[in-house]
C-alpha cells in the first residue's frame, strides 16, 4: 500500500478583477469550495494510478470536513485513518485576479494536530506500507515519527520545507522537492553552503549529503532524478501540453511517483509516468478534479 501521511484541507478559491488594498471591500467575480491539502491530494493521485492507499490525518467535526474529503472515498483511498479532532479543518483561502496572480493564506486548522501522537496511533499502518508519503504541511514531529515508523521507503516531498530535523531527510528515498525547495532543504542541512546555480549539480549536493535519492521537478521542464551508488542526475522531460492551472501539478506528481514505487517500478520509471500524470493534471481546472484515473489517456513525450 501506499500511506499517506498529511494535511487535508478545504481550498476557497475566489477570482477577483484585482487583488484588494489593505482595508478595501471588492465584489468577487466567483467563488469555489473544493477538497484540497497537499496529502489529500497527493492520496487521491496514488488511488487514481491504481495503487491501494490510506490516508492518515485529521480534519475538524465540521461542514468543511466533509469538503476536505469529499473526493478521497470516491478515489478509492481508505479514510479510516482520517480522525476528527476539535479544531476546524484546515483552509486554504485562496485568491486569484484576472492576471492569473494569486494570494494565500493558509489556516492550518486540524492539521496541526497531526504530531508523533496522531501518527503513533497509526503505527502499524505506517509500518505496513511499500511507500509513506510525507510533506511539509503537518507538524515536524509528526513527520519524523512516520519516518521513523516507517519500514517501507519514504518519499519526503518537503513542501514547505519546514524543519523536520536530519534524521527524516537523509530516511527519505527519494526526496522530492521542486528547485526553489531543494536549495532551502541544501541550506538547511549545510547553513553555509554555496547553492549550484546549476540545478544537476544542485541534486549532486543534495545526494552528496547522504539522500539515498532524489528528485527534483521543473515544471514544464519535467524532473531531474538522481539514485542508486553512483550521483548521475537523468533528466525527465515533460510532455508538451497547453497548461490551464498548474496548482496542485507536483501533488500529481508525487501521488503518481508513490504508486508507480508501490507496484515495484524503479524511481526512474516512476517518474518517467509522474512527469505524464503532471501534464496531464495541469490541462485541467484545480487540483484533485483534475487528476488521471487509469482510464484517462495520459500526453506522451515526444520523441
Ligand atoms: P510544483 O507545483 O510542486 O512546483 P512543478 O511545477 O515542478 O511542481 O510540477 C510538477 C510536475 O507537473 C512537473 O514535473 C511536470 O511533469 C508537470 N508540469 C507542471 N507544469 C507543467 C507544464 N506547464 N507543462 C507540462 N507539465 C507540467
Amino acid at each position: 500500500t501506499v500511506v499517506v501521511v498529511g494535511s487535508l484541507n478545504v481550498d476557497q478559491v475566489v477570482t477577483v478583477d484585482r487583488h484588494p488594498a489593505p482595508g478595501e471591500t471588492l465584489v468577487a467575480t466567483s467563488f469555489a469550495l473544493l477538497p484540497g491539502g497537499k496529502g489529500a491530494n497527493q492520496a487521491v493521485a496514488a488511488a487514481r494510478r491504481g495503487a491501494p492507499t490510506v490516508m492518515v490525518g485529521s480534519v475538524g467535526r465540521d461542514g468543511a470536513a466533509q469538503v476536505a474529503t469529499s473526493l478521497l472515498a470516491g478515489s478509492g483511498v481508505d479514510v479510516t485513518h482520517v480522525r476528527a479532532v476539535d479544531a476546524p479543518t484546515g483552509l486554504a483561502t485562496v485568491t486569484v485576479d484576472r492576471t492569473g496572480e494569486n494570494t494565500i493564506v493558509v489556516v492550518p486548522g486540524a492539521n496541526a494536530s497531526t504530531g508523533a501522537e496522531a501518527v503513533l496511533a497509526a503505527a502499524d499502518t505506517v509500518a505496513s506500507a511499500a511507500v509513506v508519503v510525507l510533506q511539509g504541511e503537518v507538524p515536524a514531529d509528526g513527520i519524523g515519527a512516520a519516518a521513523t515508523a516507517a519500514t517501507g521507503r519514504v518519499l519526503l516531498n518537503l513542501a514547505p520545507v519546514v524543519p523536520v530535523g536530519r534524521e527524516a531527510v537523509l530516511a527519505a528515498d527519494p526526496l522530492v522537492v521542486n528547485e526553489h525547495e531543494a536549495a532551502l532543504v541544501l541550506r538547511q542541512l549545510v547553513p553555509d553552503a554555496v547553492v549550484p546555480t546549476d540545478e544537476s549539480s544542485l541534486v549532486g549536493a543534495l545526494r552528496s549529503l547522504g539522500i539515498r535519492s532524489v528528485v527534483v521537478t521543473l515544471g514544464a521542464r519535467g524532473a531531474l532524478v538522481s539514485d542508486g551508488d553512483d550521483t548521475a542526475v537523468v533528466a525527465v522531460p515533460s510532455p508538451r501540453v497547453v497548461a490551464v492551472d498548474s496548482s496542485g501539478a507536483g501533488d500529481a506528481f508525487v501521488g503518481a511517483l508513490a504508486a508507480g514505487l508501490a507496484a515495484g517500478d524503479t524511481l526512474l520509471d516512476a517518474a518517467r509516468q509522474a512527469v505524464r500524470v503532471g501534464a496531464f493534471a495541469v490541462q485541467g481546472v484545480g487540483t484533485q478534479p483534475s487528476y488521471p484515473t487509469l482510464d484517462d489517456v495520459l500526453p506522451r513525450v515526444e520523441a
